[in-house]
């Protein structure tokens, strides 16, 4: 606000994607269970086939991050050539890498400000970006980084989220 970016207009706005508010609904039940909100839903021909959010804090599980409990969540579901991966926050290394791995075609994220994953990873390897760049979704993770700083830096295996982006404390 005031800061000359643009944003886009998100749910004040036009109707925003029903599977990107399902995903932003994940991010804030683990929000509300003491732990990361990052959430994500995946997708199948109009339909929410997994969903899950970040529970690393929750299950003490460096591993549980959000595409990766949703896909663990949506089971085995054979090919994901039809599926769309929704995440609010663009996928780390490791969530890109499921997502290269089992050829998931598509992935839909909320926003990169914050965090900018591994986009260029999954780009080289034909999976198609979208950057909703949402203002709620970067708001969240700026509210969630600036009051735990030291759980974000844990997630992403970093010592000190200060250098990371360019955010400011
Ligand atoms: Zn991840």
């Amino acid at each position: 606000m005031g800061s000359g970016e643009n944003y886009s207009t998100g749910i004040t706005g036009k109707p925003m994607d029903r599977f990107m508010l399902e995903a932003i609904a994940e991010a804030k039940k683990g929000l509300a269970e003491g732990g990361i909100p990052i959430g994500s839903v995946l997708v199948r021909k109009g339909e929410i086939v997994g969903r899950g959010h970040n529970r690393r804090v929750q299950e003490k599980n460096p591993m549980k991050h959000a595409e990766i409990d949703c896909l663990i969540n949506a089971g085995r579901t054979g090919s994901y050539r039809d599926t769309v991966l929704y995440s609010t926050l663009m996928p780390c290394y490791l969530c890109a890498g499921a997502v290269v791995q089992f050829k998931i075609p598509k992935v839909i994220v909320g926003e990169a400000r914050t965090f900018g994953g591994a986009e260029s990873f999954m780009r080289q390897n034909g999976v198609e970006v979208t950057n909703l760049d949402l203002r709620e979704c970067v708001e969240m993770m700026k509210q969630f980084i600036k009051e735990n700083p030291k759980l974000w830096d844990e997630d992403i295996g970093e010592q000190d989220s200060q250098q990371i982006n360019g955010l400011r404390r």
